[in-house]
């Protein structure tokens, strides 16, 4: 007998092969990662195909054969429709679920990381959310998913000799494991200098406020910081090329 599986994922890529099947990645509740094989689905008279696309939370059923995973049946519980009719907000959506795919490989189940893609994706669909938050919200996932995985940075005292930090010549360290002060950036001659408005703006990511986060004006000088140290730590981070 075939075992059916139910869960309730998140989707954050699709891939097209053949004439009309499609991949499914869905991040889901009990499973983690799963790579789910959607056959006929782009096919008009598809009956699966309204119950799951990219950026949906959906209910789905699947049968595990030698292979692969089939789907066979899909019930949208959420669509996030503010991101889908907003090109800035789908190219972050569309960022996350790069991260996403490139991080995260197994299946092993999360539900904080699960939790995450959930408020996440609820802030961006925000209809009331100002487009100069945009950003703040990719930086937002990208440093507390960084934090789930196991790559957390000091961002409270140096990383390195542990001394309370002061506003002037600090450092982000990878290497060190965050910020890191004058006295040790010796210890990592790639430490990239920053200024003290992104420690800030670390600190409230990583301390999860959104409240403050979201009331937040960021200088572009300290926007830019912030973009270089989180390509740094991607590109640091990464398991396989993101
Ligand atoms: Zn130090």
């Amino acid at each position: 007998m075939t075992t059916r599986y139910k869960t309730q994922g998140f989707v954050f890529k699709k891939n097209d092969i053949n004439e009309s099947d499609r991949f499914y990645s869905v991040f889901t509740n009990d499973f983690g990662r799963l790579d789910i094989f959607a056959k006929a689905i782009r096919k008009n008279a598809s009956k699966l195909k309204s119950g799951i696309d990219i950026f949906y939370i959906s209910d789905i059923e699947f049968i595990q054969g030698k292979n692969k995973k089939t789907l066979t049946d899909a019930i949208t519980i959420q669509k996030f429709n503010n991101i889908w009719q907003d090109v800035e907000k789908f190219k972050i959506a569309n960022r996350m679920g790069e991260i996403l795919d490139s991080f995260i490989k197994g299946e092993e189940r999360d539900e904080n990381l699960f939790n995450l893609l959930n408020e996440v994706f609820n802030k961006l669909n925000d209809n009331n959310l100002d487009n100069k938050k945009y950003l703040l919200i990719y930086y937002y996932f990208l440093w507390n998913i960084f934090s789930l995985l196991g790559y957390s940075s000091e961002v409270q005292k140096c990383a390195s000799c542990r001394e309370k930090l002061i506003p002037y010549n600090i450092y982000f360290s990878n290497k060190e494991g965050g910020v890191i002060c004058k006295g040790c950036f010796h210890k990592d001659k790639f430490a990239k200098e920053i200024n003290s408005d992104t420690v800030k703006v670390l600190r409230i990511i990583l301390s999860k406020d959104w409240q403050t986060l979201l009331k937040l004006k960021i200088e572009p000088a300290s926007q830019k910081i912030l973009s270089e140290i989180s390509e740094i730590a991607i590109h640091t981070f990464c398991p396989v090329y993101c």
